[in-house]
């Protein structure tokens, strides 16, 4: 039988804990009812105020989705009494508890989070997230989280990779839902690899969501394309963090295409001597986009060759993404994405495709 009631401005009393009814909570809501969800206890004395007369708005249905058996027998009855329907709705199942997610946040713009990792947010109990990670609205993402900060600024470790992992485990062990909340991509120069392992060797479920990439979205951001048809058909994205080895340079530099750097500011001057001690042409261009879909975004283009003058007068700092390659001239400067906090640098006359 297929019935289907008018429940607008219908008051409706749905008996169950939030996460098992929660879509059912909407769906009524939908339908136009007023609904107020309650423990069975709660249904039961609520139905003994209305059967006492004492009720307001006494409710046109009661929609059983869980609680404790014994009481679904007597509500109905008493339901039943009181000439109130009563609905049984099949609630959802309860998740399993203790596990790691895995969530990359993007590059910082909180449009650019994926609903996977939304949705892995909105279920957390604990949140550990990094200084790259998009805080903006971590908060409202995660409204039951605990929030962990173990950010890393660099040089300074403000929580060991070790100690990270050891809470992450130990959280998810004492039965929560661990999110841990990375900038970009958790397996892009994220230590992403070494945290799953941590979850495996300790027996704790581990699932990880992908993120937006800094190495594409940060230059995307500034116009750049890491490929573009006859110009780049490559394109390999390496950590400056540690210098290069001569045999690594010569290999990069005959690849060709399209080379992005992250963690790269502080080795830039050591990375453009070496590529172009490899034959990498002096006037290749390099953009340097400092702090990617923040307000203070800030392009600033050169060659390889005039890396060194640069850092004289423009000093750019951690975060930034480096793009060095042909790509950089076919870039849509006038991107027109908040243009007064773009202070773009030209340092090459003509950078026309
Ligand atoms: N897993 C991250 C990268 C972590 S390494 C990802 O996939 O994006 C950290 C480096 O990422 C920074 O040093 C910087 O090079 C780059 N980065 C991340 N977010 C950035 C942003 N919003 N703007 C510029 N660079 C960024």
């Amino acid at each position: 039988m297929d019935v289907s009631l008018d429940l607008s401005g219908r008051h409706a009393l749905v008996v169950g804990t939030a996460r098992a009814a929660r879509r059912i909570v909407a769906r009524y809501r939908a339908g136009g009812a007023v609904v107020v969800l309650v423990s069975a206890g709660d249904a039961c004395a609520r139905l003994g105020r209305v059967a006492a007369g004492t009720d307001a708005t006494p409710p046109a249905l009661v929609v059983w989705v869980d609680g404790r058996q014994a009481l679904r027998e007597v509500l109905a009855e008493h339901a039943s009494r009181l000439r109130i329907w009563f609905v049984t709705e099949q609630g959802a199942p309860e998740l399993p508890r203790g596990q790691v997610t895995l969530v990359g946040g993007g590059p910082g713009d909180t449009d650019l989070m994926t609903v996977a990792g939304r949705r892995a947010l909105a279920e957390a109990d604990v949140v550990l997230f990094d200084r790259l990670a998009p805080q903006e609205l971590m908060a409202q993402w995660a409204p039951g989280a605990e929030f962990i900060d173990v950010g890393k600024t660099p040089g300074h470790h403000a929580v060991p990779q070790g100690e990270i992992e050891s809470l992450m485990v130990d959280h998810a062990l004492r039965g929560n839902r661990v999110v841990r909340l990375k900038g970009g991509d958790p397996f892009v120069f994220g230590r992403g690899g070494e945290e799953v392992l941590a979850c495996r060797r300790a027996g704790v479920p581990v699932t990880v969501v992908p993120g937006v990439t800094s190495a594409i979205s940060v230059p995307a951001a500034a116009g750049i394309p890491v490929t573009h048809r006859d110009v780049s058909r490559a394109f390999t994205v390496i950590s400056g963090h540690t210098p290069f080895t001569e045999e690594e340079l010569a290999h990069l530099v005959g690849l060709g295409g399209t080379i992005v750097v992250l963690m790269g500011v502080n080795t830039l001057p050591h990375l453009a001597a070496g590529l172009q001690r490899h034959g990498m042409a002096t006037d290749m261009p390099l953009a340097i986009i400092e702090r990617g879909y923040s307000i203070a975004q800030r392009t600033t283009v050169t060659s390889v060759g005039g890396v060194t003058p640069l850092l004289a007068t423009v000093a750019p700092r951690s975060p930034a993404v480096i793009v060095i390659g042909e790509v950089v001239r076919v870039a849509a400067w006038d991107d027109g994405r908040n243009a007064e906090s773009h202070d773009l640098v030209r340092t090459i006359a003509d950078l026309a495709p």
